[in-house]
């Protein structure tokens, strides 16, 4: 399957599950806007390599006036958002009762409105067009809970809300529109994690290995190419009939 002239805009993308998006869907053709914060030459550098057209924008997502400078710049730059992988996304570890409100409504800001606002401006160019895919990268906590995510299980509950609505606005288009729900995948939020896991002088790796243990039956982290690939298979024809879905990714954590 080639993406070869399509334009996939990845939120989030300078590290983990958004970089190795970016990554499958620049092998397969597609040409690639990254947007997230620190230094974005490396991961400039990894999609250039594809030969595919590759930019930077540096939208904070919890703003809504730079979310729409991002979808300014893709209209200049590459002309269309054809595939919009709403990714960014933070995480906050505290019971509700101690739950800092500015962690909640940065958390709901950029995990929950950012989809919104990133679906409602890219949906007219990709009905206009004729063809689009969103994929929204929500996770296994948007279908269940756990203690000490108020604010991330609330944000991705909507995000799979969000998900079935815009799948069933679309649902006669060639636009689909679903989410994927991974478990476990070592990347910076979830290392971060396990270093409070591991407190101070704390075994890095029994807090990695408790981790996984206490949810992930596989007992293996997903990676960000299992959900690259899945993205691109979403693109394809053959995904064409998976509208609304929230599809988990997850060493079978959802299973027990
Ligand atoms: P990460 O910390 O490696 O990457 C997050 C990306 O978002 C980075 O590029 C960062 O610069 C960017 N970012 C952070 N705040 C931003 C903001 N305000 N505006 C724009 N960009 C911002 O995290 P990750 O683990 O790759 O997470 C990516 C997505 O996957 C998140 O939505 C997360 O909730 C979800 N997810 C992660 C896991 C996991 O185990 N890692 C599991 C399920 C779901």
């Amino acid at each position: 399957m080639t993406l070869k002239g399509k334009t996939a805009l990845v939120t989030g993308s300078t590290s983990g599950i958004g970089l190795g998006i970016a990554q499958v869907l620049a092998e397969a053709g597609a040409n690639i806007l990254l947007n997230g914060f620190g230094d974005p030459a490396p991961a400039i550098a990894e999609i250039a390599r594809h030969g595919v057209n590759v930019a930077h924008h540096p939208a904070d997502l919890a703003d809504v006036a730079q979310i729409e400078q991002l979808f300014a710049m893709a209209a200049r730059k590459f002309g269309a958002v054809d595939i919009l992988v709403n990714n960014a996304g933070i995480q906050h570890v505290a019971p509700v009762e101690h739950f800092p409100v500015e962690a909640w409504d940065k958390i709901i800001a950029l995990n929950l409105s950012a989809v919104f606002h990133g679906s409602r401006l890219a949906l007219p160019g990709m009905r206009a067009r004729g063809w689009g895919r969103i994929i929204n990268i929500a996770s296994v906590h948007g279908l269940v809970g756990s203690t000490g995510k108020a604010a991330y299980v609330a944000a991705k509950h909507g995000v799979v809300g969000l998900t079935k609505v815009i799948g069933l606005e679309t649902a006669t288009s060639n636009v689909t529109c679903n989410a994927l729900c991974p478990g476990w995948v070592l990347t910076p939020l979830v290392q971060q994690q396990i270093d409070d896991r591991a407190g101070n002088g704390g075994d890095p790796l029994q807090a990695q290995y408790d981790l996984l243990a206490e949810k992930q039956p596989s007992q293996a982290f997903v990676t960000p190419r299992h959900l690259g690939e899945l993205a691109l298979f979403l693109c394809s024809e053959a995904g064409s009939q998976v509208r609304g879905a929230a599809w988990n990714v997850d060493g079978g954590w959802l299973a027990q």
